[in-house]
């Protein structure tokens, strides 16, 4: 799976200070065969791939993130960029009734969609809505509307299956408008593929209707046929909105990719499970998460972030062990433990250190970081170094340059070399005086 190929790919950006030309080309090479996985056409994988490339390369990598992170931040922006941006409201006519016409092919969800709706609509709206009947070529389609209306105390208007769409509609609306139906949602007719004769229909329905909304129902397992589906009833209906259905399943959504890149109509909502409740507002942020598998890939992120720091801890063991631990190295940690958040400074970079207890609790102070490394800052490098001794008139010299009192930079000395012993004496197994001098 995706999350186990990036693995590598995030070991290589680890620790780097700017993402290449090279790093960008390697993590979107997985995340187009993720993409592909997830269903998405290949055009519009390819397209979205460009513009990650050209917008990734070179970006310099912020504090705050490591380069994995960025790259990845960067392309959940830009899918969340082409699934919409924002989520997309339901379409409401001026004057009485707002029309609503479910469209798509036999299965895809758009009966179970048009209760869904009308729920919604007389839930949070307080919506008087009429559903109208128009699939009469399943004798199966009225009797499951007329069902979801008793569910929900909601009337349907029905002919059976014997007379023309186009008249039931007809006659459907004008009973709507005498009785001050706020909504009215059409259910029409699929077929098993696109065919003319059923295109030609939901024209004739749409010609008299003049809808406000024409959504199109999509199955989101049926992945590129549904990219496919949709580009035809976007050309023969001009569809206003998409809804996905049966998201439920272990699908990872691609469809809403396509479906959107190929008609640049707007998602409203996405279908989670049979029941009348399972309805969601369209969120193109979540779906873009869903579509990456991000869950997973910040997790490994994550990982391979822990990873670079124990390194890093390692090798400031060694310096440490061996006494050559200075200045610069404070200064490294320093750094290091800003980015992670409150610990104590040098105490958690310490393997073993971190499991002492209490240690979580000692807390770091921003702004005594920040005094401590203009000092460090002032010195000179055979100071930090600590290949020159720090005599009054350099701690004095210290202090002017980097804006302390002399007392300051003597505290600041003198906590260095403590801890510079502590760390000696734990490199040395020696407990007991490590905690003695902890204790003061
Ligand atoms: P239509 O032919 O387009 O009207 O499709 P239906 O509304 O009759 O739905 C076809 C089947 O899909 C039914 O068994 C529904 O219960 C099921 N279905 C519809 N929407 C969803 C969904 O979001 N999730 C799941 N799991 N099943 C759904
Ligand atoms: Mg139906």
């Amino acid at each position: 799976n995706l999350t186990e190929r990036l693995q590598s790919v995030f070991k290589n950006l680890r620790g780097k200070k700017k993402i290449s030309e090279n790093d960008v080309l390697e993590i979107t090479k997985e995340i187009r065969v993720a993409l592909l996985e997830a269903d998405v056409a290949l055009p519009v994988v390819k397209k979205f791939i460009r513009n990650i490339r050209e917008r990734a390369i070179g970006v310099e990598v912020s504090e705050a993130l490591n380069p994995a992170q960025q790259v990845i931040s960067i392309v959940n922006e830009e899918l969340t960029k082409i699934l919409g941006g924002g989520e997309s409201e339901l379409l409401k006519s001026p004057k009485i009734p707002t029309i609503i016409m479910m469209v798509g092919l036999q299965g895809a969800g758009k009966t179970t969609f048009a209760g869904k709706l009308a729920k919604k609509l007389k839930e949070e709206q307080n919506a008087r809505p009429l559903m109208i009947a128009a699939d009469v070529y399943r004798p199966a389609a009225v009797e499951q509307l007329k069902t979801l209306g008793m569910q929900l105390d909601i009337p349907v208007y029905e002919e059976g299956t014997s007379e023309n769409p186009v008249n039931i509609v007809s006659r459907g609306l004008k009973k709507a408008a005498d009785e001050r139906k706020d909504y009215v949602l059409i259910d029409t007719a699929g077929r098993l593929e696109i065919d003319d004769k059923l295109m030609n229909e939901l024209q004739e329905i749409k010609a008299i209707a003049a809808p406000t909304e024409i959504l199109l129902v999509v199955d989101a397992m049926t992945g590129q046929v549904a990219a496919q589906v949709a580009k035809t009833f976007d050309e023969k209906l001009d569809i206003t909105g998409v809804i996905i259905t049966k998201l439920d399943g272990d699908t990872r959504g691609g469809a809403a990719l396509s479906i959107r890149e190929i008609t640049g109509k707007p998602i409203k909502f996405t279908g989670t499970g049979e029941k009348l409740t399972d309805l969601e507002v369209f969120y193109p942020e979540r779906m873009s998460s869903r579509i990456l598998g991000m869950g997973d890939m910040l997790t490994l992120i994550e990982k391979a972030q822990a990873q670079f720091d124990e390194e890093q801890s390692a090798k400031l063991a060694e310096k440490m062990a061996e006494n050559r631990f200075d200045f610069e190295d404070f200064v490294e940690q320093l750094d290091q433990v800003q980015s992670m958040g409150p610990m104590d400074e040098i105490m958690k970079m310490i393997p073993g250190f971190s499991q002492m207890p209490g240690i979580d609790k000692v807390k770091v102070d921003p702004k005594d970081i920040a005094r401590k490394r203009a000092m460090v800052l002032s010195m000179t490098p055979k100071e930090r170094h600590l290949e020159a001794e720090l005599s009054p008139a350099r701690r004095r010299r210290i202090a002017s340059g980097s804006g302390n009192s002399f007392i300051e930079v003597n505290k600041f000395i003198k906590q260095f070399n403590q801890s510079k012993d502590m760390m000696q004496g734990m490199m040395n197994g020696d407990m007991n005086a490590m905690m003695s001098k902890m204790m003061g």
